[in-house]
């Protein structure tokens, strides 16, 4: 559809124009989420982050289709008066700024229970004391571990879907104890979720809850080295993306075991847009919003992006493709690990029609070509470079 003709919602109404107060605006989520409404809507943005690296494309030049419909302002939400300022000029707010990325999780874990949590409390506070409706994002990690990992390895009630397919009105939040930091991640976010349905409940605040599953897809990350520290480590896609760019080993921690369905970020994308769209249908509700046939086991997925990424680079396979290493050794101390992520989806199919499209492969497909050609050139030349002391 083009942002002139009239847009309808799932009800038939006709779909007003919006501003939206995007905070985390510069992320991974943010970007594709201010691309879309920037190609499709004729939504305004007023995009909040500490970085722009990743949506300068839409900022840029002043002849782009979308000029003067998407703002950015450099602020850090900790400590800037301006935002509630922001948050007043809008119709809707969408809070995606967070500390998000495991490896975070116990060698910050204060920076990482203040961003997810105090830092998100002035926004919450803001848009309930203004009558703001409020799109907040979480994560599926409140989920913690599955019933069924605490069943011995044998039991066959480990296949009863009852004992791992998460529900956002069922599932128990099972965490892990405290010097296990991964869990004051998941923790802060849990306690930001009771807080924004609290203020649902007795003050009337309009609010949907996201919990994303792996969005994964170009542009998540960064890659160590290149755009982002050289010591850094980055979600699963940008590692393994990392490794496969430096003909390296992908490395297994504690034997890749682990499961994830993944959903790639154009589909996740448009089940954010039905959100912003329907606030009838949305409003109150958590959704689950991930991909449940697109699971594998981290192992798998090595495997499998190194078989894309032969395919789309031409590159020969890796003589080594996989190399273990203990949590402790990648992540360090007090790292542990969600055992498997499989979301309900009748909520969100309920409430907004959502249902994910994208195959695992399809999807390795077209991020590994992304990053190939944003990226191979790059780690050629740093690779080249003689080690200086
Ligand atoms: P991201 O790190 O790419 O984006 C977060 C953005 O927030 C960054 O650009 C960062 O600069 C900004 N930010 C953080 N603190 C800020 C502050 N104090 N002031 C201003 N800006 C600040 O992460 P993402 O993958 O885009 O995730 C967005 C949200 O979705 C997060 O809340 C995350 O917990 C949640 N989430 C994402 C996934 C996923 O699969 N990508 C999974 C679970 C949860
Ligand atoms: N992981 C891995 N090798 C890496 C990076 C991550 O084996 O180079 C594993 C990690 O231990 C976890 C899974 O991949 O089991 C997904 O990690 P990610 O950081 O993407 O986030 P999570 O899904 O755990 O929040």
């Amino acid at each position: 559809a083009s942002p002139s003709s009239t847009r309808l919602d799932l009800d038939g109404n006709p779909i007003k124009p919006l501003t939206i107060c995007m905070i985390g605006a510069g992320g991974f989520i943010g970007s594709h989420l201010c691309e879309k409404l920037m190609s499709e809507t004729s939504h305004k943005v007023l995009a909040l982050d500490v970085y722009s690296d990743k949506i300068k494309h839409l900022l840029e030049p002043e002849s782009l289709p979308w000029n003067g419909r998407i703002h950015f302002h450099r602020l850090n939400i900790k400590n800037d008066s301006r935002l509630e300022g922001l948050i007043k000029m809008a119709d809707l707010v969408i809070n995606l700024a967070a500390i998000c990325t495991p490896a975070d999780y116990n060698t910050r874990p204060l920076d990482t229970i203040y961003s997810n949590f105090i830092d998100a409390l002035p926004v919450v506070k803001i848009c309930s004391d203004t009558n703001k409706r409020l799109i907040h994002f979480s994560t599926c990690e409140v989920y913690g571990k599955t019933i069924g990992s605490f069943l011995p390895k044998d039991s066959p009630l480990r296949q009863d879907p009852a004992y791992y397919v998460l529900k956002e009105d069922e599932s128990p939040c099972i965490f892990g104890p405290i010097e296990k930091q991964r869990w004051s991640y998941a923790c802060a976010k849990q306690l930001i979720e009771r807080l924004v349905y609290a203020e649902g409940a007795e003050n009337g605040l309009e609010f949907t809850i996201v919990r994303p599953f792996n969005w994964i897809g170009p542009r998540m990350d960064f890659i160590p080295g290149i755009d982002g520290p050289s010591e850094g480590v980055p979600r699963v896609l940008a590692c393994f993306s990392n490794n496969l760019l430096r003909g390296e080993p992908l490395k297994l921690v504690d034997g890749g075991e682990s499961q994830r369905t993944f959903v790639y970020i154009k589909d996740a994308i448009e089940a954010v847009l039905l959100m912003i769209e329907n606030p009838a249908r949305a409003n109150g509700h958590i959704f689950n919003v991930g991909n449940p046939n697109n699971e594998v086991t981290v192992r798998q997925l090595a495997e499998m992006m190194t078989k894309v990424y032969t395919k789309v680079s031409g590159d020969q396979p890796p003589e080594t493709p996989t190399i273990d290493v203990s949590s402790k050794e990648f992540y360090g101390e007090g790292y542990d690990d969600s055992d498997k992520r499989i979301p309900d989806m009748t909520i969100i199919n309920k409430q907004l029609g959502w249902n994910p499209k994208t195959s695992l492969w399809d999807l390795l497909e077209s991020t590994l070509t992304y990053q190939h050609r944003t990226y191979a050139e790059a780690i050629k030349k740093v690779i080249a470079q003689p080690i200086t002391s």
